[in-house]
């Protein structure tokens, strides 16, 4: 189990992993979007990290939806409600709880994938954040039934939503502004599905 603190901290981190990976996400939103994932993501974890006084010693639950509520209010793009919404369905998950397990990410994780489907109209296939997201929770949920260990569950995610972003290389954008491009979109990875990546790794990299 995780405490509320440790889950502070590994966001906290993760908003420090965005902003050394800002120039790269950018880059890659560059090649198929206007260049401006890195930016926004790290504009919005640094909302995050300014509501680091009012997130100490709360719940999970309040902790995941302060940083939804912080991603919507400062990310423009599709990316800030699209996390936002992620985080803070997360939170409803989380309400009241004050230790998290590897069930309960689990249900964190359908519930974030769940949010951004309805928000974004968008399932996998579409070259987006979803072609991450729904592959890792997959590996997670199969890997943690057969092992029951958190750890490798974790890392199994990790390798699948590595495999979910050589995924989007391969097929053309139907959402978001790299659709636009249509079929120049393919070759090139998806910003959304990287960041997400990013943000795993922090969370396997802690456990
Ligand atoms: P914008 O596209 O508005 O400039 P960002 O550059 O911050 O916003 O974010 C782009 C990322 O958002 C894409 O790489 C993709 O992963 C994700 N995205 C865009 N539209 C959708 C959608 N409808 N559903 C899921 N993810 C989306
Ligand atoms: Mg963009």
């Amino acid at each position: 189990m995780v405490s509320n603190d440790k889950v502070l901290s590994i966001l906290l981190e993760i908003g420090e992993k965005i902003e050394e990976e800002k120039l790269f996400l950018t880059e890659l939103d560059n090649v198929i979007g206007d260049g401006d994932h890195g930016i926004n993501m790290a504009r919005g974890f640094d909302a995050v990290k300014a509501k680091q006084p009012m997130m100490e010693g709360k719940d999970i639950g309040t902790i995941l939806k302060t940083v939804g509520m912080a991603l919507v209010s400062t990310v423009g793009g599709a990316s800030g409600p699209l996390y936002g919404t992620a985080f803070m369905q997360a939170g409803k998950v989380m309400a009241g709880k004050m230790e998290i397990g590897m069930e309960d990410f689990l249900a964190i994780m359908d519930a974030a994938i769940a949010g951004v489907q309805q928000r974004g109209k968008s399932t996998t296939g579409e070259k987006t954040m979803l072609d991450a997201m729904v592959p890792a929770t997959e590996a997670m949920k199969k890997s943690f039934a057969e092992s029951g260990d958190a750890k490798k569950a974790l890392d199994d995610g990790l390798a699948a939503a590595k495999e979910g972003i050589e995924y989007t290389k391969t097929i053309i954008a139907t959402k978001g502004r790299a659709s636009y491009l249509g079929e120049r979109s393919i070759g090139h990875q998806d910003p959304g599905a990287t960041s997400f990546t990013v943000m795993l790794e922090v969370i396997d990299g802690a456990i």
